[in-house]
């Protein structure tokens, strides 16, 4: 005897938009009722509004972006490179006093960045350093030098001393840079709050 084919009865569906289990009348039918079919389309309008407002400010942000000249990104990474020195020698005095002190705290370097732009970002020529070393006594230097002998030995003294290729980092190398020693700074205060 053969079957007489049967439509099979739909199956339930949970509802697009409420927790309502429906049948459906058709394939295309997704929601369980003209209310959450109109609650439906207004969330997709909301969602396709905001992906672009979001769009918008990103291309807002790019633009501006584009227009900042490269000082601007030199300014950026040697901010969270100074951050990330002053937060490596957290423990330690002054580099060229030899003091602790309760003022601000600065990123000296030993070799200015002026007079060597290439040794801005060298983590061996960069400590911590009182303000008044820094600001009045121009670094410090004679006492500077000695105690950064005696921390990062000869070798690498002479190293931060001799020849440096003359350095042009790019807009994209500073960003990388201030990621860099942002992503540095952030796992050592990690470090030392887990110790
Ligand atoms: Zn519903
Ligand atoms: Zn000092």
């Amino acid at each position: 005897m053969a079957k007489g084919i049967k439509p099979k009865p739909p199956k339930p569906k949970k509802c697009k938009c409420c927790p309502e289990k429906f049948i459906p009348r058709n394939s295309l039918q997704t929601v369980c009722s003209p209310k959450c079919a109109i609650q439906l389309a207004n969330q997709i309008t909301e969602r396709k509004q905001k992906r672009q407002a979001k769009e918008e400010r990103a291309a807002w942000n790019q633009r501006k972006a584009d227009a900042k000249p490269l000082s601007h990104w030199t300014k950026l990474a040697q901010q969270a490179f100074n951050e990330f020195i002053r937060t490596r020698d957290a423990d330690d005095c002054c580099i060229s006093c030899g003091r602790m002190h309760q003022g601000q705290w600065h990123a000296g370097h030993f070799r200015t960045v002026k007079a060597s732009p290439e040794t801005r970002f060298d983590e061996d020529g960069c400590h911590k350093q009182c303000m008044p070393c820094n600001h009045h006594l121009s670094g410090n230097i004679p006492g500077y030098k000695p105690n950064l002998i005696a921390k990062i030995g000869r070798e690498a003294f002479d190293r931060l001393m001799g020849p440096h290729e003359q350095k042009k980092w790019t807009r994209e190398e500073l960003q990388e840079l201030a990621a860099h020693y942002r992503q540095k700074t952030r796992e050592l205060n990690k470090q030392r709050e887990a110790a």
